[in-house]
């Protein structure tokens, strides 16, 4: 097992460079696949590095590069990814790191996680005679915006050459206390779906219904019965969740429209659940529709999959985590339901994804994720390279 105390220790020395890159990237926020900016700025980091085989490009503006350790071992390949990508939000915090790109800004704290990978990659180079094996640096584009920039790398072949055996990656938790490490086996994030519906009726004079065939009513009725798929159709010990977060029809308040929109996500974890969802938001829709005279397109997309941790990578990630902030400072996750497109990694390859508390009610980082006063304590940081690096290391080392 690696010594905590002596990562610590570098990591110390080295949290005052991953503070400025965060800021950097913070004040540079780029949206999915137009992070060209970021990109370079990963890249160039990597060359003062000495980082071998780096590629660019990939997925768009993904970065990988490769460090590979001198020790002997069995000389296992494991990846470590990082999201780059920012959110279209107006910042409103006034702070001197604060967004120059008004509209964009990294309010999900994938700044945080993309300092912390250029991290280990400055931990793994000084440290190479520590480790057999090799470790892929993944910077990823693209987490934010479905189909996102996993999938994008994935067939682009990231996951071979070397051939890797495991993936880890992190994610800031304003929602858990810094000093907090969260982790979780099995499914931890559900599948995002969504669907969109269009109704088609017939518009008329709102005096005058019965020469019309009404979309409102229809659409009406179709939202109220999406909501029997999970209180009816779904085992009541499994979870899912259909949120119908759209219903866009009319104008004027005398006119019966033509037609009538809805639009909503569906969540889920287990692949027969996820197609129960499909086939009955379909049948409802359409039936609900040919019943009452009009008629019903349904477009059901899938997103991201569940995020499905390994058992025993995960085990690993707890004992770095607890390495790091102390076993009763570990938290096990119960599943949520929001998605991560490292599942697509987690799919092809046992991995885990854990979570890093960034919140600091006394500093004032209480802000939610996606909030446009979003921002983390930066000490979270030092926690999740440190914890990171743990895993990492032992990972490598049996
Ligand atoms: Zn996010
Ligand atoms: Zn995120």
């Amino acid at each position: 097992m690696p010594q905590v105390e002596e990562i610590r220790k570098e990591v110390d020395e080295l949290m005052p460079g991953l503070v400025a890159d965060r800021r950097h990237l913070h004040e540079h926020p780029e949206l999915g696949f137009q992070e060209f900016e970021t990109a370079e700025f990963v890249r160039q980091r990597l060359e003062q590095l000495g980082v071998e085989d780096i590629r660019t490009g990939i997925g768009v503006t993904g970065v990988t590069g490769l460090i590979t350790g001198t020790k002997p071992g069995p000389g296992k390949n494991v990846l470590v990814r990082a999201d780059m990508d920012a959110l279209p939000i107006l910042e409103e915090n006034d702070v001197e790191y604060k967004s120059q790109n008004p509209g964009v800004m990294h309010a999900c704290g994938h700044d945080a996680h993309t300092a912390i990978l250029m991290g280990l990659a400055r931990y793994l180079s000084d440290n190479k005679d520590k480790f057999s094996g090799t470790v892929k640096l993944c910077f990823q584009p693209a987490e934010e915006l479905p189909p996102g920039g996993a999938q994008a790398m994935i067939k682009e072949g990231v996951l071979n050459d070397p051939p890797i055996e495991a993936v880890f990656g992190l994610h800031m938790a304003n929602q858990e206390q810094v000093g907090k490490i969260i982790v979780g086996s099995g499914p931890v994030m559900a599948a995002a779906d969504g669907y969109t519906i269009t109704i088609s009726g017939k518009g008329g004079h709102g005096a005058y219904p019965h020469g019309c065939i009404d979309p409102v009513i229809v659409g009406a009725q179709i939202v109220v019965a999406l909501q029997t798929v999970v209180s009816r159709n779904t085992d009541p010990m499994d979870s899912a969740v259909v949120s119908n977060c759209v219903f866009q029809s009319g104008e004027a308040f005398n006119v019966i429209p033509d037609t009538a929109v809805l639009k909503g996500t569906v969540r889920t974890f287990k692949p027969e659940t996820r197609d129960l969802m499909e086939k009955r938001i379909t049948e409802i829709a359409t039936d609900i529709a040919t019943a009452l005279g009009a008629t019903a397109k349904v477009e059901y997309v899938r997103g991201y999959p569940p995020t499905v941790n390994d058992e025993a990578m995960t085990e690993l990630a707890r004992q770095a985590g607890a390495a790091v902030v102390g076993e009763e400072n570990v938290v096990t996750r119960p599943p949520a339901m929001g998605a991560e497109d490292f599942s697509y990694f987690l799919e092809e390859k046992p991995g885990s994804y854990f979570f890093v508390g960034s919140k600091n009610e006394e500093k004032g980082f209480v802000w939610g994720h996606h909030h446009p006063k979003f921002d983390i304590d930066e000490e979270s940081m030092g926690h999740g390279l440190t914890a990171m690096a743990m895993g990492v290391l032992t990972y490598l080392e049996d």
